[in-house]
């Protein structure tokens, strides 16, 4: 299954105009984490924060609703938000912790409750793993080059980046607008991706993207029962609204289609490498 296990499917946006202001797409991490926050679901949630250089995203927990509207927006570099997961339950002092990440990031959640490896404390508290879909990711040189060299636009003065209709899109804050072909973002991808599995983080509480949802809307996915209790709280404290994704488009057509096709080309690479050296391989980390 592409797309993973889950209860329901469906295309939603926040209620709330103040988080929709900045966010990516409908809005849903941050008004997840901020309704979990206000109903002690979570104390505190790993997010990705902005930092001193424009786009490169500092790990933080955030706490508070305006730590969590300060992390909105998608920033395409590594984030390594794992690495405040075990601090978390330290000097943060929390016990109900919520994450965000990509898809090879819940995995390492779910790695460390099942496999605690010099994580003591962490696998109880883990309260709400939202995970978000990834084709790819860019190191930070990557992303300078992309928005800088390609698009010829100073990352300090974007306001939004993103990914979508088979393009690269750099929004300046005075409302430019540049698009490049993503063949042109190709060689700058994280290597590490092209082995990754996962495209709409199938191992989260709650998974969501923009892909499949129209303009300023989202796709989510509720999988797990806890997923499920905090959304259907959520629903009910009128935090979202909702459409069948039926009958929106492009749909779910579209979301199984990307996944097909980065599962199927990833594993293309995986059996490449098991005969990468003469008479030797690379190593496949899932056998
Ligand atoms: C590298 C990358 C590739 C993506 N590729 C796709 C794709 O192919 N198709 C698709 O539909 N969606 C993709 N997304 C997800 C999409 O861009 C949005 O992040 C998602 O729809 C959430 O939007 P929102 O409005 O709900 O979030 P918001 O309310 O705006 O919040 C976004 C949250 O994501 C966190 N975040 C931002 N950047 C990162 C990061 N680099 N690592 C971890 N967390 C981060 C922020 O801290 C914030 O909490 C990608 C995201 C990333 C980071
Ligand atoms: S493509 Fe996979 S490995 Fe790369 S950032 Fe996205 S989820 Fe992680």
């Amino acid at each position: 299954m592409v797309l993973g296990n889950y209860k329901s499917v469906v295309a939603a946006r926040s209620a709330d105009n103040e988080i929709l202001k900045g966010a990516q797409d409908g809005g849903i991490v941050t008004q997840l984490f901020a309704y979990a926050l206000e109903e002690g679901i979570i104390d505190g949630a790993i997010v990705a924060g902005p930092s001193e250089e424009p786009w490169k995203p500092e790990p933080v927990i955030a706490t508070t609703k305006a730590e969590l509207l300060a992390a909105r927006g998608t920033k395409y570099t590594l984030s390594p938000n794992i690495s405040l997961l075990k601090e978390a339950t330290r000097s943060y002092g929390l016990d109900k912790i919520g994450i965000v990440g990509t898809p090879c990031q819940m995995q390492a959640v779910r790695k460390a409750q099942l496999y605690p490896v010099g994580m003591r404390d962490v696998p109880d508290k883990i309260a709400l793993a939202v995970g978000i879909f990834c084709m790819e990711n860019f190191p930070y040189q990557s992303l300078e080059a992309i928005v800088e060299d390609h698009c010829n636009v100073k990352l300090e003065s974007v306001k939004k980046l993103d990914i979508g209709k088979g393009k690269f899109w750099a929004y300046t804050e005075r409302g430019a607008v540049t698009q490049i072909p993503l063949k042109v973002t190709h060689k700058y991808e994280q290597p590490g991706c092209h082995v990754c599995l996962d495209y709409v983080s199938n191992l989260a509480d709650i998974s969501t993207g923009s892909v499949g949802a129209p303009d300023g809307w989202s796709t989510v996915f509720v999988r797990t029962k806890n997923g499920e209790d905090t959304w259907g709280k959520a629903i009910a404290a009128g935090c979202f609204e909702t459409k069948p994704i039926e009958e929106v488009k492009p749909g779910l057509d579209l979301v199984k289609k990307l996944a097909t096709d980065k599962i199927t080309k990833n594993q293309k690479t995986l059996e490449a490498r098991a005969t990468f050296g003469v008479g030797k391989g690379l190593r496949n980390p899932y056998i």
